[in-house]
């Protein structure tokens, strides 16, 4: 598992600092399945769980050029039930030298499973908050993937963290529980001075910097996080960065974004990152206020190509727009609102692969969106299977999860079509609830939970549109069969097989556009609801060409269109009179020419009448409106309209 896991984030990685869309995925991709690796293999700490995380705060001493780590963690945590220990999670290897409570000092061990067991000097009674300090320090240990690293960038030594879920235990004392996120955080970081001109590191972590204190040899840098977060989102580094931020306005409220830069970095950094402004009240606009905008955003560059979403400041392996939105999109859909199970990871990854799509719409316009689709819809129809949410057996596999065709590009499309099926109104304003549903902001959602938001927010059922694009698998061919009969109406029948067994039929809204000889332009959508469904329209030209969904707006692929041959040299001997009428309509043909069957349908296409061998049918009971006949003779088919009055 490992070795295979292995090779393929080696292939991965050629790939890491292209432009193009989807090479850039694989570089976000590579990351953030680096990241979960260890929470794969992670077995939940059941002694963990007699109690309520409510605070850390981190005090670390590092030095960028020595792979080591000391420190003071204290914890506030109330008990569940009656306690007479506590556990924490801690690599084997990291040493305690102590636990002190008010001033005395608690008995503990370490064991082989990475635990600290901490003896209370008495019961804490359930409800009840308590606090404690470790004390620890060792080398945290590689995975070979790396959670704590300690290395050189041009030289130059650095100590960063890919922040995992189950692998903070490698350097500090958690409670590596998805579901437990930390009330707030505050950490300090201790760095020594690296040069006798007495220059110092800089030091990055979580939410906003409180203050830097420098003494003689050593400098203390203090940021404070107020918002809840799960350890895994919990980062620090430290090396000679630059600095710089941009301002956002905020409407008045103004925040930062800072980037912490390579020196050799700086300046392309420079000219790469003061878009993040733009991306950033681009989503203000679409959504919501930035989740930490009391805080800060940022970008901390490491040494891992693509990106990771660590809570109000991304670490950063390059500086391209596609990552940099991507990962800013993190702050909303994976960190205020973070996926409650790997099942869910499309409200991540979808989300996030999304908001980098709406950049391209509105950053770069229309022709660069409508290429940006196309490619995720080459993406996902290269194969004819796959579903978006995973099944349980799916979630040991980490390629599986971290899968960029389905997670990342399929959630992408599933959320634009519920886009165009909802209208842009309603789906903003389904997003908008769902970021601040009280029971999920700040917290986290499954997929069943953003259903019934949207549901409840946009009026409409989606049992069927959810079944068919997330839970089930594949994607429709269509078959589009078109005739003009006259100037102002075209005849179009609609079919569809499917490229997977799982669903029986995709209910969607197909968009079409009809060309004209003179280049007019129509476009239509048409609501394909059941197989050889008849639609028929008014326009005004003559169509040459019809174009099947010519925005790249619904995953299809292998669409056929095919011009009608159903004209014929008596068509125009076919009358159908009185028009309009209320009862009665007859149908005149020439001696040659027998009448197989009427069919009649309405506005919707839906077949309304069907009567076999007869010149003469009934309107009567139909309803008022546009009626459309389809007329099956013995020299072929031509079609008429009827307005009922
Ligand atoms: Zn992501």
């Amino acid at each position: 598992m490992r070795i295979s896991l292995f090779t393929f984030l080696s292939l991965l990685s050629f790939s890491l600092f292209s432009q193009d869309f989807n090479e850039t995925l694989e570089g976000v991709r590579l990351a953030e399945a680096k990241s979960a690796l260890q929470q794969i293999f992670h077995r939940a700490n059941l002694n963990t769980g007699n109690y309520d995380l409510k605070y850390h705060r981190l005090e670390l001493d590092i030095d960028p050029s020595v792979s080591f780590i000391t420190g003071d963690v204290t914890s506030y945590f109330e008990a569940k039930s009656n306690m007479s220990e506590v556990t924490f999670d801690l690599a084997s290897n990291m040493m305690v030298s102590q636990v002190m409570q008010r001033g005395n000092s608690l008995t503990f061990t370490q064991n082989g499973d990475d635990e600290l067991i901490i003896t209370l000097p008495t019961i804490q009674s359930a409800g009840v908050l308590d606090s404690l300090t470790i004390s620890y320090s060792g080398n945290p240990v590689s995975s070979g993937l790396g959670s704590f690293v300690q290395e050189t960038h041009n030289g130059d030594p650095i100590i960063w963290t890919l922040s995992e879920p189950y692998g903070a235990k490698a350097w500090w004392p958690c409670k590596q529980d998805l579901i437990d996120k930390i009330d707030s955080v505050d950490v300090f970081l201790t760095t020594p001075r690296f040069n006798l001109s007495n220059e110092a590191y800089i030091a990055v972590s979580n939410g906003l910097e409180q203050s830097q204190v420098i003494n003689a040899t050593e400098k203390t840098t203090h940021f404070k996080h107020r918002y809840p977060i799960p350890a895994y989102l919990i980062a620090i580094s430290a090396t000679n960065y630059e600095v710089y931020s941009h301002e956002v306005p905020n409407d008045g409220s103004p925040f930062e974004i800072i980037n912490y830069v390579y020196p050799e970095s700086l300046v392309n950094a420079q000219a790469s990152t003061p878009v993040t402004v733009d991306i950033m009240n681009l989503f203000i606009d679409l959504f919501e206020s930035y989740p930490f905008e009391n805080e800060k955003y940022g970008h901390a560059q490491f040494g891992f190509g693509g990106g990771m979403e660590h809570t109000t400041v991304s670490f950063m392996g390059s500086y391209n727009r596609n990552l940099i939105a991507h990962e800013l999109a993190h702050q909303w859909f994976g960190n205020k609102i973070t996926c409650g199970s790997w099942k869910d990871i499309w409200l991540n990854e979808g989300f996030a692969t999304y908001l980098s799509g709406l950049v391209f719409e509105n950053l770069d316009g229309n022709d660069t969106f409508r290429l940006w689709k196309q490619q995720r819809n080459n993406s996902i129809t290269a194969f004819s299977g796959g579903a978006v949410y995973l099944t349980d057996a799916d979630t040991t596999n980490v390629s599986r999860i971290f899968n960029g065709r389905l997670s990342y590009n399929k959630g992408a499309m599933v959320l634009h079509m519920l886009r165009k099926k909802l209208g842009d109104v309603n789906f903003f304003q389904a997003l908008k609830t769902y970021l601040s549903t009280p029971e999920h902001a700040f917290d986290y959602a499954k997929t069943e939970d953003f259903i019934s938001i949207v549901e409840a927010s946009s009026g409409e059922d989606l049992t069927a549109f959810f079944d068919d694009w997330l839970y089930n698998q594949g994607f429709p061919i269509y078959t589009l069969t078109w005739n003009q009969p006259s100037i102002g109406e075209i005849s179009i029948e609609l079919s569809q097989m499917q490229s997977h067994p799982s669903v029986s039929f995709f209910e969607a809204p197909v968009p079409i556009r009809l060309i004209g000889t003179s280049g007019e332009t129509l476009d239509l959508i048409l609501d394909h609801t059941t197989n050889q469904q008849n639609f028929f329209e008014t326009v005004g030209f003559i169509v040459q060409d019809v174009l099947f969904d010519p925005e790249s707006d619904l995953i299809s692929a292998n669409n056929q269109i095919i011009l009608g041959v159903e004209e014929f040299e008596f068509d125009n001997d076919i009358v159908v009179y009185p028009n309009p009428s209320k009862d009665i309509v007859n149908i005149k043909v020439p001696n040659t020419i027998t009448i197989e069957s009427i069919e009649i349908f309405n506005t919707l296409g839906q077949l309304v009448q069907k009567q076999n061998f007869s010149n003469r049918i009934s309107i009567e009971n139909m309803a008022s409106g546009m009626l459309f006949f389809r007329i099956s003779t013995n020299k072929g088919v031509v079609h008429r309209s009827v307005l009922k009055n």
